[in-house]
């Protein structure tokens, strides 16, 4: 990897000063690490050098044709002083095939951890150490052949970028959800599967449509019997049936248009591990309505990289409103939430090896 520093790399207490602010997504690390593909050559040695803006021809096709993949992950401060990153296989997985889906170079994926690991290293400091806070990492991927004819891209640049992510879970306050009956996220063999900008920009007319409505984020149904739910806005969605140790923890089922979430996956882990029974379903609007309405579902949360868990309380659609657990978190929601964050903070055993240790 080639290392050029950033020589106007921010100080320790103008750093520290920034990372204590909080908040997600407002102040960027030191660094970045670019690398470039051609088809010819392949990938070329990554480099890490100074974060900061890029120049591209208008006719960059990215701009065009939107072909572009992206990932969310994070580390965590140890109790040891150090870093580590939560199932970063995972997400190199997962970027290889998003890579694929849109006719992009799939980046191995060791060179994706040395990327990550090279950033994470060099831009510790900008590491948050308080439970909860964490460093939020994102690779992402275009097309960077100049031309305005439709085809796949003979070249594409990779990027890294960080950003110090606050404790911004507020646990007195469950989001608020409106089910789209209007839109569609993803169909079979489209692209919900894979992680790309082109999904989010083809949601966000409906997450206008949900703040209208007075909610937080927009639920997706199926897009061919319009009664399956899917996912929420950038996570996946969990509803807790019955409750105590005889509770049973589900998901909707993958089915080729939900975003696979890593941490959607490691819940189902988490959940077993608590004592609790989980599965993986079909789960219908009606299913939801009814499942509420009798008592059935006790708590429902929503989860992802960026939030971890977040409890869901009032659903609303076209059919109706309906709230669960009194717009309160759940009991089980903030279990796991909590286990979770146990194991990528290091005070939780980690019986699965999901933590890789940076330093
Ligand atoms: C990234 C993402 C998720 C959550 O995935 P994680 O790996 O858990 O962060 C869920 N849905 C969508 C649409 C996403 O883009």
């Amino acid at each position: 990897m080639k290392i050029s520093l950033n020589p106007q790399a921010k100080d320790a207490a103008t750093r520290d000063a920034l990372v204590a602010e909080g908040g997600f997504g407002k102040y960027y690390t030191d660094h970045m690490v670019v690398c470039e593909w051609n088809e010819k050559d392949g990938w070329s040695e990554p480099e890490l050098k100074a974060y900061g803006p890029i120049s591209l021809d208008p006719a960059t096709a990215v701009f065009h044709y939107g072909q572009e993949i992206f990932e969310g992950m994070k580390a965590y401060r140890q109790p040891d002083g150090g870093i580590g990153l939560f199932r970063p296989e995972a997400n190199a997985r997962r970027f290889a095939k998003s890579a694929n889906r849109l006719a992009l170079p799939e980046m191995p994926e060791e060179l994706f951890i040395q990327t990550v690991e090279a950033l994470v290293k060099q831009d510790a400091g900008w590491v948050p150490n308080k439970v909860g806070e964490s460093l939020y990492i994102r690779p992402f991927m275009f097309a960077t052949e100049v031309g305005l004819g439709v085809r796949p891209s003979n070249k594409a640049l990779y990027m890294l970028i960080a950003t110090p992510a606050g404790a911004y879970f507020d646990p007195s306050k469950a989001v608020n959800v409106w089910i789209s009956t209007e839109y569609v996220r993803a169909a079979q063999g489209g692209t919900g599967e894979a992680k790309c900008g082109g999904n989010y920009a083809a949601s966000l007319v409906a997450q206008k449509a949900a703040a209208k409505e007075g909610c937080d984020q927009v639920v997706w149904i199926d897009a061919k019997e319009r009664k399956w739910v899917e996912e929420m806005g950038g996570m996946n969605l969990y509803f807790v049936k019955g409750s105590g140790a005889d509770a049973t923890v589900i998901t909707p089922k993958l089915t080729g248009t939900l975003l696979p979430g890593i941490t959607r996956d490691s819940i189902l882990s988490v959940a077993k591990d608590l004592g609790y029974k989980t599965e993986e379903v079909m789960l219908s609007i009606d299913n939801w309505r009814d499942g509420v309405a009798s008592g059935e579902i006790t708590e429902i949360f929503a989860c992802g990289t960026a939030a971890v868990v977040s409890p869901v309380g009032t659903a609303k659609s076209a059919m109706g409103t309906w709230v669960t657990g009194g717009g309160q978190p759940g009991k089980i929601t903030m279990q796991i939430r909590n286990h979770l964050l146990g194991i990528q903070h290091g005070s939780i055993n980690d019986t699965h090896k999901w933590m890789r240790k940076v330093i």
